[in-house]
């Protein structure tokens, strides 16, 4: 009856093998970082359509950093779609309920299922068959013959669904 530990036994026994780890959750602040990753951006280009004036250069840098800072939750997020593509309804459920209750994401670009991305052969992005953690957009972009194309030159079908949903 040994050969199976429970749970209980590996506590009672700090020497055996840990469990293996859960992934961590995606936070608010993951997220954000995710979906600019994903756009190809720095925070100062992710932060470049938001200044007009060189002396608010400085701040709105430091905003955009501040939201991806560990802990942070912005209670209204400004509309990211001049810069990235992001879903407002997603960012607010990550904000407000509890880890288990989080949406499923591509855990390599933050995608979910209710926004629209194409994936790189230009369908409509899904989840991978081959790994149910990411896209297939992120799964094909593993693949050394594809190279990922930059998220703000999407073609035809699919007029920025997501961007105006997120709006
Ligand atoms: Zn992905």
């Amino acid at each position: 009856m040994r050969s199976v530990p429970s749970l209980l036994s590996m506590l009672d026994h700090p020497a055996a093998p840990p469990p293996a780890p859960l992934p961590a959750p995606v936070m608010p602040w993951d997220y954000i970082r995710m979906r600019r990753l994903a756009a190809g951006l720095s925070i100062e280009q992710a932060a470049r359509p938001f200044w007009h004036r060189p002396e608010h250069q400085a701040d709105v840098e430091r905003n955009m950093r501040a939201i991806e800072a560990v802990g942070f939750r912005v209670k209204r997020l400004w509309d990211m779609s001049r810069s990235f593509r992001l879903n407002l309804t997603v960012y607010r459920q990550l904000c407000d309920s509890p880890p288990e209750q989080h949406p499923r994401l591509c855990r390599a670009c933050g995608w979910d299922e209710w926004s629209s991305q194409l994936d790189v052969e230009g369908f409509d992005c899904t989840w991978s068959a081959a790994d149910p953690e990411i896209c297939t957009l992120c799964e094909q972009a593993r693949r050394p013959k594809f190279r990922p194309r930059p998220a703000n030159t999407q073609p035809h079908h699919h007029t920025g669904g997501a961007a105006q949903r997120a709006a």
